[in-house]
């Protein structure tokens, strides 16, 4: 299958009963076992089956097994938020005591997990500059138990080396984990440049309309966890009758080791009627990444040549910085998410945006609707004025997510905006 067909059938045959068309949604708790030896088998890990929605469910499932479908991976696992998903990638690997490389520039609330939250759990994130790989190399130590990134990076868009920073985590004998929520397995194929594992806010493109928090996990089965940093991904597991995930799993085992001890243990599994909702809007993600794209190069192109615009960060554009690794590493488009700067400073910027009448004020991207947000006072908030430097924000800076509407009035609301902005 293709991956347009993958988007609306992978998954899921509706020739077998039930023969719904739309895919049910299993609003259930739990599962009936049908005799003792089955349940004893389920519990075992030695029979596929559902016990308990937490560990499973048969709607989160056809989700699953189309997001591993799309990104060529072995299996995937379902998260009520994209934050839970980092969460569980990096717990499955790492510990107490172990450490984490990570680019800097980040989702803001991927950062202070990292930088604070991570802290508490002893876990150590060192934060580097992405394009600087001599930087990343020297960051990583033998406690270093992988390397993470985003695709196309939060706020302003940056566009990592992807093979480049694949092979110091190989060389490393540690996994890559891209988190691929602002280009969309659409725009980005992470399996072809180095990436182990994928993680996605499910929020944003992939349900596209807004309605539903939640979260992936794909396992890209290419990592070998017996090389040695990773006992316990190859010794037995006390909590399965002494299971050793990569004996019983092969190329799937930190998937099935995710599933079976962290989302047994910490819980943060998605709802079914969430996780459908997501599946429907997903029905349609190439055709709104198009149009996505389509318009977010129209609009960076307009501010660009804007007098009270001070820079654009848009991938898309042949004049930034990222344009040649946008055209290798995402030819179809940068996605729509970027930062730009409005002339003046911080209440120019908070006056730019009370003026904007279709833009919404909101802390949300990849929605149809179009969104507007000022970082410095709202999603980075947190991060002192060095770290604000080092996410590469200033108080300029303005992120936007450019929706599916008209791009015409888009440009028309910009425009008034900006100009109102400077009385
Ligand atoms: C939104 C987002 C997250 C967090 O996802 P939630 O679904 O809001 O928990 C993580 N990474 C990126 C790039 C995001 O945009």
């Amino acid at each position: 299958m293709k991956f347009d067909t993958i988007l609306v059938r992978g998954g899921y045959d509706a020739k077998n009963p039930p023969r719904t068309i739309a895919e049910p949604i299993y609003q259930t708790a739990a599962y009936y076992f049908d005799d003792a030896t089955y349940a004893k088998e389920l519990f075992a890990l030695q029979k596929e089956g559902f016990i308990y929605t937490r560990l499973g469910n048969p709607t989160l499932d056809i989700f699953e097994k189309r997001m591993a479908m799309l990104d060529d991976g072995v299996g995937a696992l379902t998260t009520s938020s994209g934050s839970s998903a980092i969460m569980l990638a990096i717990q499955n690997i790492a510990v107490a005591g172990d450490e984490i490389v990570s680019a800097s520039s980040l989702y803001g609330g991927t950062y202070n997990m990292f930088s604070n939250t991570f802290k508490k759990f002893g876990i150590k994130v060192t934060l580097v500059d992405v394009d600087n790989l001599e930087q990343i190399k020297n960051a990583v130590t033998p406690k270093t138990k992988a390397i993470f990134a985003e695709s196309i990076g939060n706020p302003n868009a940056n566009i990592p080396e992807f093979e480049k920073i694949a092979s110091i985590a190989h060389n490393a004998q540690i996994p890559l984990i891209i988190d691929n929520t602002f280009a969309t397995p659409y725009l980005f194929k992470s399996k072809d440049y180095g990436a182990d594992i994928v993680v996605y806010s499910t929020t944003k493109y992939i349900n596209g309309h807004g309605n539903s928090i939640g979260g992936m996990v794909v396992d890209l089965g290419t990592f070998d966890w017996t090389q040695g940093k990773f006992q316990e991904m190859c010794t037995p597991d006390a909590s399965y009758h002494g299971v050793v995930f990569t004996d019983a799993f092969k190329n799937a085992a930190y998937i099935l080791k995710m599933r079976t001890q962290l989302m047994r243990d910490l819980g943060p599994c998605a709802s079914p009627f969430n996780t459908f909702l997501t599946m429907q809007g997903m029905e349609t993600l190439s055709l709104r990444m198009e149009r996505h794209v389509a318009n977010a190069n129209k609009i960076a192109e307009f501010l660009s040549k804007h007098k009270y615009v001070t820079f654009v960060n848009y991938p898309g554009l042949k004049t930034d910085k990222y344009y040649e690794r946008q055209q290798k590493y995402m030819p179809k488009g940068a996605g729509s998410v970027f930062t730009f700067g409005v002339k003046g400073g911080r209440s120019t910027g908070e006056k730019f945006i009370n003026e904007l009448k279709l833009f919404l004020h909101v802390a949300n991207v990849g929605d149809a609707r179009s969104m507007i947000i000022h970082p410095g006072s709202t999603t980075h908030s947190q991060l002192s004025d060095e770290q604000l430097l080092s996410a590469g924000i200033s108080n300029e800076t303005v992120r936007i997510s450019v929706g599916l509407e008209d791009w015409e009035d888009l440009i028309a609301d910009l425009d008034c905006a900006l100009e109102a902005s400077q009385k």
